[in-house]
């Protein structure tokens, strides 16, 4: 019985969200969704990101339990930025995506940009309509996150190593953790930044434009 109500609770999240991808496509809007751990570095890979793509038209919805204090961080790069508080809820699902795009101009942008609520595990299943989920892991949160979260990390379009320029004082084991990563996605692009320093992010960009050119040329 309780399963039937998982089921039926995502069913009807794919339906909104299949009608919300269609609505993108039609309008040539590339959308990312970025999952990780909090304080993995989801919005400072985002701040630095909306700096470096300031010719570009972009908008970011973002997720958290409680406070404004993403959007306001975010708002200092981008005007179209909007906070969607969860209460207690875990995932952003595709109901408060399609509510949270109301005030959005969405036919004029570049980008949309859908930064979840810290967690690696539910954001997972609740598809938002978007074209790729970039799966974000830091170097100091453990490099067998993905051995242990195989679904995040098997579901990702890319993966994004955050706060490389902290690799060294904690100890972070690369070998380790490409091993492991490979056992659960032999072929996923993995990209090595820091956000604060702007270490690799010519990569990080080209691989945005590459998956932007690709959505609107399908
Ligand atoms: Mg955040
Ligand atoms: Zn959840």
């Amino acid at each position: 019985m309780k399963i039937q109500v998982v089921q039926n609770v995502l069913r009807a999240n794919d339906a909104i969200a299949a009608a919300s991808r269609e609505h993108f496509n039609k309008l040539g809007l590339p959308v990312l969704n970025f999952i990780s751990a909090p304080g993995s570095g989801k919005t400072a890979l985002l701040e630095r990101t909306l700096e470096c793509l300031k010719a570009k038209r972009c908008a970011v919805l973002v997720g958290d339990l409680a406070t404004s204090r993403d959007a306001e961080r975010l708002g200092r790069h981008c005007e179209n930025v909007v906070q969607i508080n969860t209460g207690k809820g875990c995932h952003l699902d595709a109901a408060q995506i399609e509510a949270g795009l109301k005030n959005i101009p969405v036919d004029q942008l570049d980008w949309l940009f859908i930064e979840n609520v810290g967690n690696m595990v539910c954001p997972v299943d609740f598809d938002l309509g978007e074209h790729g989920k970039v799966a974000l892991i830091s170097t100091v949160e453990g490099e067998d996150k993905p051995v242990k979260y195989p679904t995040l990390f098997q579901k990702a379009t890319c993966v994004v190593l955050t706060k490389v320029d902290l690799a060294a004082v904690s100890g972070f084991d690369r070998d380790q953790f490409y091993r492991e990563l490979r056992q659960v996605n032999s072929d996923v692009p993995v990209i090595e930044v820091s956000s604060r320093t702007g270490e690799n992010f010519d990569a990080w960009l080209a691989w945005l434009e590459q998956f932007r050119l690709a959505v609107r040329q399908p």
